[in-house]
């Protein structure tokens, strides 16, 4: 089956054709408007989407070299995310699988981060742990067959991500800053020790690093008013290594307790250096099978809704033309 997937959930306009599991298209309209704003204004970015929608499937089904009569079923994000960014994605399938009389798809975002590693070879076996870190998410999740997972672990405050961002404003850098602070890290030597949270289980905090980060700055601001300037680097590296080694913690504890050997990445943070590194070494040492999405699978992209959609068209799991888009949902 030939399958569109549309992924309207963040600032991403974004649509893919599926053939079967194969992505055949990947496309994808970023939105630059909330640079200036330091952080993803709702309002814009629903504008956005809908001035981006459009020839973003254009594009997609054109790539993939098939007409929109060829479609089998139209998958979209349904959440979670912001309600008028996937407001946008959500009208826009509905339309047209009502125009093309074919099925609708509703896929869970987050769910979709990890399935993103079911694209492209070589796939883990399961079961696999994954780790999903993102802008809006932190989980240890068990997946035990493609859409079946339980989630061992969570974020308990922000996520990955967020600290990312979140320390990277206070640091001076743009939004978003996770990828800002991952090239800057590289020229760094991570020589301040910001403290590791405390908490039980594979549960994850990330708020204490970023009040902790603050006040170490704040603190050091009155000694030195260039701090900030003379020290940048080295505090990218310092936040950098403390969220990577958080991370890594947890999933050698998830290992442990599981005994599971199949451990995979998922989600925007994947596409840090840092982390894939400690990933792959942390793989060797301890004998693991390590995974992490192609580059274009990691941020938001709509290859990721569509090799979801595409299993969940084999269960025929399918919605009706009243679905809402939910801001907040578990999978
Ligand atoms: P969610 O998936 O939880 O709904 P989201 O879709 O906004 O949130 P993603 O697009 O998966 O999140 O990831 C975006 C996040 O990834 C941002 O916080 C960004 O700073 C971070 N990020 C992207 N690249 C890197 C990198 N190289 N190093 C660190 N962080 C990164
Ligand atoms: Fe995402």
């Amino acid at each position: 089956p030939y399958i569109l997937a549309i992924e309207s959930s963040c600032d991403d306009t974004a649509a893919a054709v599926m053939q079967g599991p194969k992505v055949l298209s990947n496309c994808r309209a970023s939105q630059s408007v909330h640079e200036a704003y330091g952080g993803v204004v709702p309002e814009l970015a629903s504008r956005a989407h809908q001035a981006h929608i459009v020839p973003v499937v254009q594009a997609a089904l054109k790539e993939a070299g098939i007409v929109q009569e060829q479609l089998s079923a139209v998958a979209f994000t349904r959440g979670p995310g912001l309600m008028g960014a996937l407001l946008v994605g959500v009208s826009f399938a509905k339309g047209l699988a009502l125009a093309l009389d074919i099925p609708l798809i509703a896929v869970n975002h987050v769910q979709a981060h990890v399935m993103a590693h079911l694209i492209d070879a070589p796939q883990p076996k399961f079961p696999f742990l994954c780790l999903t870190v993102s802008g809006g998410h932190t989980q240890i999740v068990e997946v035990r067959a493609p859409l079946s997972m339980n989630i061992l672990g969570e974020s308990i405050d922000d996520a990955a991500g967020e600290a990312f961002d979140k320390i990277g404003k206070i640091l001076g850098l743009g939004y978003p800053a996770g990828p800002k602070i991952d090239q800057l890290a590289k020229e760094g030597r991570a020589i301040y020790q910001f403290t590791e949270p405390r908490v039980e289980g594979l549960n994850f905090s990330f708020s204490g690093l970023k009040t902790n980060v603050l006040q170490f700055i704040q603190k050091k601001l009155r000694e030195n008013p260039q701090f900030l300037e003379e020290e940048q680097i080295n505090l990218v590296a310092s936040v950098q290594q403390r969220i990577v080694s958080i991370l890594m913690n947890k999933l050698k504890k998830a290992v442990k307790q599981t005994g599971i050997k199949e451990v995979a990445i998922a989600g925007g943070v994947s596409a840090n250096s840092a982390l894939r590194q400690a990933l792959a070494e942390a793989g060797q040492k301890m004998g693991w099978a390590t995974y992490i999405p192609d580059f274009q699978y990691c941020t938001d992209n709509a290859g990721m809704i569509g090799i979801t959609a595409y299993y969940q068209y084999l269960a025929g799991d399918f919605v009706q033309q009243d679905t809402v888009p939910l801001a907040r949902w578990s999978y």
